[in-house]
């Protein structure tokens, strides 16, 4: 199976599985999503949420909210990660709109990354769920999921992913995609503990097929003897060292041996990870 035809796949089953691929960012505006997208930046679309109706209430548009200061701001959305640097980001950002741009949201990327507090990411979030436009935004579930799905082959920075996946998503389906990754990501393929038992993706991801190549759990061993047993020398340890794999992902290993292939004693699991793209 190709990468686009893999990908085929996993759009066809996501699809199914989530009826509603949008953004969860409580919005009514262009510029109260702005506002949204912004806010969220390494923070829950839930909270971000929870401080928005009070702060659009407040401010509603650029005019009004470029009339606030910083500190008149930052009470609205202290619960919020960054606070500090949020409220800054959206007093000058409401400036500018209403200075440079007519107090509208601007509808190409080139513009849009010049506002204070806009990315790459936030810039393509707001041209896909704004404008309609092609755009895949890279956030960390994105990150993750088409990494450990094999979307994209060991893309280790955002802008890779988006190549990456540009490459074998069709362009009418990228704001799409983007919306079903992230909430793929969010309630599913989660960053701790993937819900691969309930996950329609199992038979299409990389990730899930090399869990199923991690060695079978040990019957028989005795804690008493060591914390670790290495299978390779059938001894008990109680330290073990750590080594990076050829894939990148430490590993606990016998400090004499240098063997990899260590398992728990109490519950005899082996020690081993598999890498999971989590940032
Ligand atoms: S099988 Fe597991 S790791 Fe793969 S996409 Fe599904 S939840 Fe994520």
């Amino acid at each position: 199976m190709t990468r686009r035809e893999k990908a085929q796949a996993v759009l066809v089953r996501l699809r199914a599985r989530i009826p509603r691929p949008e953004t969860e960012l409580g919005y009514r505006t262009e510029f109260e999503l702005l506002v949204a997208v912004i806010l969220s930046a390494q923070c829950t679309d839930a909270r971000v949420n929870l401080v928005t109706p009070a702060l659009f209430e407040a401010y509603p548009t650029p005019e009004a909210m470029a009339k606030a200061s910083v500190e008149e701001i930052f009470p609205y959305i202290r619960s919020v990660s960054y606070p500090n640097n949020k409220a800054k980001a959206l007093a000058a950002t409401s400036r500018m709109l209403v200075d440079e741009f007519g107090g509208q949201v601007p509808d190409t990327h080139a513009q849009l990354t010049r506002l204070k507090g806009v990315g790459r990411k936030t810039a393509n979030v707001i041209m896909a769920v704004a404008f309609d436009e092609p755009a895949i935004a890279v956030d960390t579930h994105v990150f993750r999921v088409a990494n450990r799905i094999g979307l994209v082959k060991d893309a280790l920075a955002p802008r890779a992913v988006e190549d990456g996946l540009q490459r074998v998503i069709p362009k009418d389906d990228w704001g799409e995609a983007h919306h079903l990754l992230i909430l793929h990501g969010r309630y599913t393929c989660t960053a701790r503990s993937p819900q691969c038992d309930r996950c329609p993706l199992t038979e299409l991801c990389d990730y899930f097929a090399a869990l199923q190549k991690l060695p079978a759990p040990l019957d028989g061993l005795d804690p008493k003897r060591g914390r670790y047993f290495v299978k390779t020398t059938g001894r008990y340890l109680d330290e073990p060292t750590t080594k990076v794999d050829r894939h990148g992902v430490e590993q606990l290993a016998d400090p004499v041996s240098g063997s990899m292939n260590l398992f728990d004693a109490r519950t005899g699991q082996t020690t081993k990870r598999v890498k999971d793209y989590r940032v």
